[in-house]
């Protein structure tokens, strides 16, 4: 696959166009932000970890039937993938309390759930990505019922493989971000990535923090985490 212009720029990814209209190359950075783009910093070697740990798990999903836009590895930071439309919403599924849930609710973190909770912001950077609900969503036409629905049991779906897979890494799956697309012929699929940059992962003896928090939280050893998440996925 030929990589031709770039389509677009993100904090974490660039883009391209190729030879083909329904194929794109995404190419993973080392650039990091938080706290919606006013903490900015690089993360030595995060685009490789996050490229090729989200292709594997996206291999994994579609091994156990969850469509996803992956479609080829080119190498260590670039992967083709399926040209999406991506619905504009951030599907937050959390398994333990933690970032804004324990913030919003004022409880500490940690708190393992009865049942994994599932909700969604609106994907708009000049609104600072707010809270938003199914009816909300519905409202402002971000995506319908149905695809609401098959997007619902999707997340859960990957939560299950996730969940199960991580913690025989001894890595808990605390909460994790999904994005989700449609091919040309309305298809949903899973989108995106599924990384330390999206994921909470903690530590199943420890609790220590695995993820993007390091970075978010100044608390030292970020590179040090993404290179164990690493470890933990391919050995060696
Ligand atoms: N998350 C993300 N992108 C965002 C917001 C959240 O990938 O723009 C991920 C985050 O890494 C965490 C989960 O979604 O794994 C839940 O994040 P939370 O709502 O607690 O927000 P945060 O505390 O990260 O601001």
């Amino acid at each position: 696959m030929e990589k031709r212009e770039q389509l677009y720029e993100g904090k974490a990814k660039k883009v391209f166009a190729t030879e083909q209209a329904d194929r794109v190359i995404v190419s993973y950075k080392d650039d990091a932000t938080a706290f919606d783009g006013t903490k900015k910093g690089t993360i030595v070697g995060k685009g490789v970890v996050n490229n090729r740990m989200s292709n594997y798990l996206m291999r994994l999903l579609e091994k156990q039937g969850v469509p996803t836009h992956y479609v080829e590895e080119l190498n260590e930071r670039e992967t083709v993938v399926k040209k999406v439309s991506i619905v504009p919403l951030e599907v937050i599924i959390r398994n333990i309390s933690a970032g804004s849930f324990a913030k919003r609710y004022g409880v500490e973190e940690g708190i393992v759930f009865d049942a994994p909770t599932i909700e969604f912001s609106y994907k708009n950077d000049d609104l600072h990505d707010p809270l938003i609900n199914d009816y909300h969503a519905l409202a402002l036409h971000l995506a319908t019922a149905k695809e609401i629905e098959t997007i619902k049991t999707m997340a859960f779906k990957v939560n299950e493989v996730l969940k199960d897979y991580f913690l025989s890494l001894n890595v808990k799956l605390v909460d994790f971000k999904l994005e989700f697309g449609r091919l040309a012929d309305g298809t949903i699929v899973l989108a995106d990535e599924i990384s330390p940059d999206t994921c909470r992962f903690w530590d199943a003896t420890t609790n220590e923090k695995l993820d993007k928090d390091r970075f978010r939280r100044d608390l030292g050893g970020v590179e040090d985490a993404y290179k164990e998440m690493m470890h933990r996925v391919f050995g060696a």
